[in-house]
C-alpha cells in the first residue's frame, strides 16, 4: 500500500494504533493538528502513513516498519532545504519509537537525497506511554520551529558538505541560477 499525503485529520489512528483507546486516539489527533497549525503558509498539511495490511503481508518486513510521519518545512531554496520530521516506527512486539528530527539536504557527490542533522527518540510499550511520547516529540519540533533555520550552519556543524556559494553579479541583484540544485537521480 503506497504511503498517502493528507492532512492530520485523516490519519486513521485506529487502525494504525489498535491499542489505543479513544481518549488516547484523540490526545493524538490534538498533538497533530497542533503541528498543523503551526506550518508555514506554503506548506501544506501532509502526513503520511502506511496501514498494515493483513491480506498482503510483506515477505520480508523491514526491521523497523514505519508507521506514520510528517515533515514541517522550514526552509527551502533553490533546491536547498531544512524540514522538521516527526516519524513512529514499530518496534520489536507492542514497542514503537517516536523521532523528532532536523533534516536538510545532501549536498555530497553521492546523493543520499537528506541528513537528519539532529535527533530525539521516545519508545513506549503501551497506548498510554505512545500517547505521552508522540506528545513529547510534538512538542519539541514546535519548540524547534523557532531554532536556526539555516541549513548551510547545521550541515557545517555536522560535517557535511554544503553548495557551492552563489557568485553575487555586480551588473544584477538577482541570484545566480549556476544549475546548483543537487542532481537527481532519473531513471
Ligand atoms: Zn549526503
Amino acid at each position: 500500500m503506497p504511503p498517502t499525503e493528507r492532512p492530520a485529520s485523516d490519519i486513521p489512528f485506529e487502525r494504525l494504533f489498535p491499542q489505543l483507546d479513544d481518549s488516547g486516539r484523540e490526545r493524538l489527533t490534538a498533538a497533530a493538528r497542533a503541528l498543523d497549525l503551526r506550518r508555514s503558509l506554503d506548506d501544506p498539511a501532509r502526513w503520511f502513513w502506511n496501514e498494515p495490511d493483513p491480506a498482503d503481508p510483506q515477505p520480508e518486513p523491514e526491521a523497523q516498519p514505519h508507521v506514520l510521519g510528517t515533515a514541517l518545512l522550514l526552509y527551502e531554496s533553490d533546491g536547498d532545504w531544512l524540514e522538521l520530521g516527526l516519524d513512529v516506527w514499530h518496534q520489536e512486539g507492542p514497542r514503537v519509537s517516536v523521532t523528532a528530527t532536523v533534516e536538510v539536504a545532501c549536498w555530497c557527490e553521492l546523493d543520499h537525497n537528506m541528513h537528519a542533522v539532529q535527533r530525539a527518540e521516545w519508545t513506549a510499550d503501551g497506548g498510554q506511554a505512545l500517547v505521552e511520547a508522540f506528545n513529547a516529540a510534538a512538542l519539541s519540533v514546535i519548540r524547534r520551529i523557532e531554532g536556526p533555520r539555516d541549513p548551510r550552519d547545521l550541515r557545517t556543524r555536522a560535517g557535511l558538505p554544503n553548495p557551492p556559494e552563489p557568485v553575487p553579479d555586480p551588473d544584477d541583484g538577482s541570484p545566480v541560477d549556476g544549475g546548483m540544485a543537487p542532481s537527481r537521480h532519473t531513471p
